[in-house]
């Protein structure tokens, strides 16, 4: 998955430079992910076996796809690995370790730590050890169940985490699964439920709601706009329907860019298709032959180009675009 040497080819440099007029030169990135190779051996390609990869990493990696902003804050997320579910290894731990040495080295970026389905309240509040963590996230391959896909929310995001967040004013960014995502009854009668119990939880739906199949947010987002502790990450998102709709139905102000970092630096798309999504890769492109010519960009490209056409089609000023990169991020942190 990570590259050791990100190649930008022609059609990604092209892509840049358009990208500098729109882009802002301060970013606040509301979902990248970090992580330890201490327990997450195997999950990376061979030679990326030994490589941890934290803030400074991220920001090599990211800063040419940016136009080299002058700033570049980030919210660190770990990455999930099944091994952070099981409670016989230290997965977490180590990950909670790593997260803090990260946040040590920047006190303008902040963090959020990995939940364990099923985790108590004194467990949790235990692995609030730093200033700088401000949130929780949770992940359904966390779970001991083979179709984690088709998992309810509340099965890997634990009430404990409402309540604390509820407390300190924290954010849980949620990317929900089952194959309708926010259209489906149970999730959003969940995220209804808790938001209006918990309001001073901030909860950040990952993804626009995971709206990949953008029908998903277009028929349900309505339904929760007025709930105005519930945010939306644009991360990954490479089409640019569902992000306009949010922003339309929401407002601005409760919705951030993310990259998604290291799955931005992978080269595809991820696409609608029919009622469902697909997600291109490397292996997909080398089968793509076109008499016209076809290009292709990095992911992280192609989410910022969606971005960029949400907000063409929006008519989005340049004050409105860098609170979507930059604003809304650090007035929720508070940095
Ligand atoms: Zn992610």
């Amino acid at each position: 998955m990570l590259k050791n040497d990100i190649v930008y080819e022609r059609s990604d440099r092209e892509a840049i430079r358009i990208l500098d007029d729109f882009l802002p030169d301060r970013i606040f990135d509301a979902h990248a992910h970090i992580f330890d190779s201490r327990f997450m051996k195997g999950a990376f390609s061979e030679s990326d076996a030994q490589r941890s990869v934290g803030l400074d990493e991220y920001r090599s990696a990211m800063l040419p796809m940016l136009s080299s902003p002058r700033e570049l804050l980030v919210n660190m997320i770990p990455m999930p690995d099944a091994s952070m579910g099981n409670t016989a290894l230290d997965s977490l731990a180590i990950s909670d370790e790593f997260l803090v040495r990260q946040l040590d080295k920047d006190e303008r970026c902040v963090g959020e730590i990995m939940l364990r389905p099923g985790e108590s309240e004194s467990e949790i509040r235990s692995r609030l050890v730093h200033r700088g963590i401000k949130g929780f996230k949770c992940y359904h391959t966390l779970l001991d169940r083979n179709d984690s896909f088709n998992a309810d929310i509340e099965e890997y995001l634990p009430e404990w985490a409402w309540q604390i967040a509820n407390e300190k004013g924290m954010c849980i960014t949620l990317h929900m699964v089952k194959e309708r995502s926010l259209a489906d009854e149970k999730n959003l009668d969940y995220i209804k439920a808790m938001a209006k119990k918990y309001p001073n939880a901030v909860l950040i739906l990952a993804h626009a709601a995971r709206a990949f199949a953008p029908w998903t947010a277009l028929e349900t987002v309505e339904k929760i706009a007025e709930l105005e502790n519930v945010w939306y990450d644009f991360s990954s998102v490479c089409e640019p329907t569902a992000i306009f709709w949010i922003i339309r139905k929401v407002g601005i102000s409760r919705c951030m860019w993310g990259s998604d970092f290291p799955i931005c630096i992978d080269r595809g798309k991820v696409i609608s298709l029919a009622d469902t999504f697909y997600w291109i890769y490397q292996s997909d492109l080398d089968r793509f032959f076109s008499k016209t010519g076809v290009n292709n960009w990095l992911i992280g490209i192609e989410n910022l180009m969606a971005m960029r056409q949400a907000a063409q089609m929006l008519e989005l000023t340049p004050k409105d675009v860098e609170a979507l990169f930059f604003g809304n991020a650090s007035g929720l942190w508070k940095i």
